[in-house]
């Protein structure tokens, strides 16, 4: 299942292909209309089954679980990328063709071996299926996004689902914070408590922005207000596995380390030596945040003239 935002396809349904793939069967994408063209250039992309009609019929769960329910008896996996639409989308789907479930998959074999994390990543689970079909969300930021240009699938017009009455897509909106994705970001800058104050996050966030990051911030930084929900990271946030993760003035707490500590590197900044945060930190300044804030923003300046 791909996803068509803000005129373009998501780059998690590129990822959500790549896991695909590796099931080792023919792929097909299906999304709304317009996005069938981008969708078609994606490499290894056998077909398109591009959705007539409106497309915000497309991104209601209700309609789109009917939809996928229309596709069962042609597939034996159906996935799609773990975010809000295929976490609502497919457990509909499952329920109304008697499939099988699976959520935030890290990993897919040839087999048809599904990996996925339990306990906030504390138990690695194997999961073979029975189910004649099995619908499964995909964690992005495990799988490499496939090219978006080099393929050249067939586009197959596919009649929409009878629209859902009870629920009506009205707008959708992307906040400033949250218009780079996180869960693919490439660079992930996030705040904890530690910045004790709305504006030292934006401070974070406009120096995230400076670079091409993406902003993070824990649960703790959420309660307090100074960033939105959709920038949390942990075992009820997004799940991230970024090149460069920076941590400041995040202890480290087990539901955190649950949604980062698959970044590549780590970089935990902290006043107190003995924080958490630092078991898991490839790089680690013991100091006050400010200062270490400071002094990136300095060196980014300075780079900039
Ligand atoms: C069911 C459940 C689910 C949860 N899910 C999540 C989740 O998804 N994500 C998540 O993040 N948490 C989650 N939590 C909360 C989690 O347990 C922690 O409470 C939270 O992660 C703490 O956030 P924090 O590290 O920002 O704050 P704190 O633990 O208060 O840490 C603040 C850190 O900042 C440091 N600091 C303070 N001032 C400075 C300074 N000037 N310079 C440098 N360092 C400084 C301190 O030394 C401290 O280590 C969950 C909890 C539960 C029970």
């Amino acid at each position: 299942m791909g996803e068509w935002e803000h005129g373009a396809i998501a780059e998690s349904t590129r990822r959500t292909v790549t896991a695909a793939l590796q099931r080792g069967l023919p792929v097909d994408v299906l999304v709304p209309a317009a996005g069938a063209p981008a969708a078609a250039r994606i490499a290894g992309v056998e077909r398109v089954l591009a959705i007539t009609g409106d497309a915000a019929h497309a991104h209601v769960p209700e309609t789109l679980g009917t939809q996928l329910r229309s596709f069962s008896n042609d597939y034996t996996l159906i996935v799609a990328s773990h975010r809000n639409l295929g976490r609502s989308a497919l457990p509909r789907a499952a329920a109304l063709t008697d499939g099988a479930f699976l959520a935030d998959v890290t990993d897919i074999d040839a087999q048809g071996r599904f990996t996925r994390g339990l306990y906030a990543g504390s138990v690695i689970a194997r999961v073979t299926v029975t189910a004649r079909v099995t619908l499964a969300t995909v964690r992005a930021s495990s799988f490499s996004a496939a090219e978006a240009s080099g393929g050249a699938a067939t586009i197959v017009e596919t009649e929409p689902a009878p629209p859902f009455e009870k629920t009506k897509l009205v707008e959708r909106q992307t906040s400033e914070q949250s218009r780079s994705d996180l869960s693919t970001a490439r660079v992930v800058f996030s705040g904890g408590r530690g910045l004790a104050s709305k504006d030292s996050m934006d401070r974070l966030g406009s120096l995230a922005e400076r670079v091409g990051a993406a902003l993070g911030a824990s649960r703790a930084a959420v309660d307090a207000g100074y960033a939105p929900n959709a920038a949390q990271v942990g075992q009820t946030g997004k799940t991230v596995a970024p090149d460069v993760y920076f941590a400041f003035g995040i202890s480290g707490a087990i539901q955190h380390l649950a949604g980062m500590k698959d970044s590549k590197v780590i970089v935990a900044v902290n006043n107190d030596p003995d924080a958490p945060i630092f078991s898991v930190a490839d790089y680690g300044i013991v100091g006050d945040l400010f200062n270490v804030l400071g002094e990136l923003e300095a060196h980014i300046d300075a780079k900039a003239t």
